[in-house]
């Protein structure tokens, strides 16, 4: 629950959203993975576990461990919006957590390839996260900006690539998850219940 004051107007979208993350989640912090032995040894290993498919994990993606979002070198220069969308999208695995336990979230997010190829519980934990990646997109970005084609195929790689470990490789079953979530929002808005508001 977030109120946009006249005091907090000029706050960055994205700073505010955090603030409403620290209220769900009271030890939610964003260290970088540079600065992190943890995040530095993962990235070895997962070097290793895709033989080099998984090169970005430094530079380029956003883990989330317990309550701690590890960011890339990018996240510095990341604009507010792109940086909002992300943090929605991590907002799922912080709920997924919840929801399911640690046990399970640090199986999932600790052993993230294994199985190595073939991994339908952690692909469909993954997708709930992506499902809010372009549903958020659309809210922030436009509904064109959602089915554009370079999100789309960016998002059914994180399932078909090394990036995940090539974790769900059947490339027409993420597109029809995709299309699902473009229909849901073509409902959503038909039902005129979703407008330009900022408030998640
Ligand atoms: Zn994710």
């Amino acid at each position: 629950m977030s109120i946009v004051s006249e005091e907090t107007s000029g706050t960055p979208l994205s700073d505010r959203f955090i603030a409403e993350l620290q209220t769900e989640f009271p030890h939610f912090r964003i260290v970088r993975k540079r600065d992190s032995v943890l995040s530095r040894a993962i990235d070895v290993v997962l070097k290793i576990l895709t033989f080099g498919a998984q090169r970005a994990f430094m530079t380029h993606y956003h883990t989330v461990l317990w309550d701690t979002l590890y960011v890339p070198d990018r996240w510095a220069s990341t604009p507010d919006v792109a940086r909002l969308i992300t943090l929605h999208h991590e907002r799922v695995h912080l709920r997924q957590r919840r929801r399911y336990g640690d046990a399970v979230m640090t199986f999932l997010y600790l052993v993230p390839f294994f199985p190595l190829g073939l991994a339908y519980g952690r692909a469909r934990i993954e997708w709930e996260a992506y499902a809010e990646t372009i549903r958020v997109t659309a809210r922030y970005r436009g509904s064109d900006a959602a089915r554009d084609p370079a999100l789309r195929s960016h998002v059914v790689a994180q399932f078909t690539s090394g990036s995940y470990g090539w974790m769900w490789p059947f490339r027409k079953q993420v597109d029809r998850w995709y299309d699902a979530v473009l229909t849901e929002l073509d409902e959503t808005k038909a039902k005129g219940t979703t407008g330009p508001a900022p408030e998640a």
